[in-house]
């Protein structure tokens, strides 16, 4: 299988490195000059849990002329349709595509480019963080849950979730995955843009008195939006898994923190937090503490000057 990676910053880098590990073919493709030159120049350095340095072809999107088998999709949420629009050369009638970005709605980016029948959506809890340029530190476990967008096609999805097992990435194939992408939503929109907006930890968050209950209210309004977009989604355990996940990643300055407050990137709080206050809008349920929460990211990102 030839698969590409389309954005091989942290997250691309990790699934680039462990698919080549499974025979099949893999091309990481980016736009970031200093990475593309490292990664050419002295290979893919990986740090944590292994330590390892790997030869992995690395390209601009525009450069690549292979047809794909498999385009695995990992820009942040905003770069998406940029990317979309430059890897149309490696895309045939065959060529699957399966995004795993965090966020909502990203499926109704996709159709744009993609048939239906070659669309596969998921959602992982694997992490990874970049040191710098060709330097990707890997640490921890995770797994995924991804599902072909069509019915009809569900086959190709499990191929897909077979090759990711088989590369240690433990996926799985989901009948079902819509409400497993909007309850890590809820993680990322109750933890990420808290977090970064009172420059805490998440332990921090769920020791102080109104932490707890806000991010309740964060949850009731990604649930009633959900379910009104017939999303089924249980409450009481999103609440549960939210708060179970809040012990484990205690310490941790979660990732809108790294891109807001240390790294002055922009932030993916419009496919979050910012994306129930848009379809709350249109099925005229208002959620104003997704509301409020986006207006304040914004007003971070345009205090910071950040574009
Ligand atoms: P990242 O910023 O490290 O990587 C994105 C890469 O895409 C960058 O290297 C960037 O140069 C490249 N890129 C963007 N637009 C491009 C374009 N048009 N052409 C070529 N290259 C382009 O981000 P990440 O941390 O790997 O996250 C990717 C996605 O995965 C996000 O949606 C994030 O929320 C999600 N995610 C991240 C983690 C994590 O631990 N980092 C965990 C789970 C999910």
């Amino acid at each position: 299988m030839l698969v590409y990676i389309a954005g091989s910053g942290a997250m691309g880098c990790r699934f680039g490195y462990q698919i080549s590990k499974t025979g099949n073919d893999v091309i990481l493709l980016d736009n970031w000059e200093e990475h593309i030159k490292s990664i050419q120049e002295n290979g893919l350095k990986i740090t944590g849990d292994v330590e390892e340095t790997v030869k992995l072809p690395i390209m601009k999107p525009t450069e690549a002329t292979k047809e794909a088998d498999l385009i695995i999709l990992f820009t942040k949420a905003m770069q998406l349709p940029q990317m979309l629009q430059d890897i149309k050369g490696i895309i045939g009638s065959e060529t699957k595509v399966l995004c795993l970005l965090n966020g909502l709605g990203h499926e109704e980016v996709i159709r744009q480019y993609i048939p239906e029948h070659n669309i596969l959506m998921g959602v992982t809890v694997w992490t990874a963080g970049l040191e710098g340029p060709g330097h990707a530190h890997l640490q921890g476990v995770g797994a995924l849950n991804l599902q072909s967008m069509d019915p009809e096609n569900q086959e190709a999805g499990r191929q897909v979730a077979d090759m990711l097992t088989e590369a240690k990435l433990f996926a799985t194939y989901d009948e079902n995955v819509l409400p497993n992408i909007w309850r890590k939503a809820c993680v990322n929109g109750t933890m990420n843009s808290t977090c970064a907006l009172l420059d805490c930890t998440i332990g921090e968050l769920f020791a102080s008195e109104d932490g707890p209950k806000m991010v309740k209210e964060i949850i009731h309004e990604f649930v009633i939006v959900g379910e009104a977009e017939g999303v089924s989604l249980n409450e009481e355990e999103i609440v549960k898994y939210v708060f179970d996940t809040s012990v484990k990643a205690a310490h941790h300055y979660p990732s809108m923190h790294q891109d807001l407050v240390q790294n002055h990137r922009l932030t993916e709080i419009d496919f979050i937090n910012g994306a129930v206050n848009t379809k709350g809008a249109k099925l005229g349920i208002d959620t104003p503490y997704c509301r409020l929460i986006t207006q304040l990211v914004h007003a971070k990102e345009e205090i910071l000057k950040i574009k």
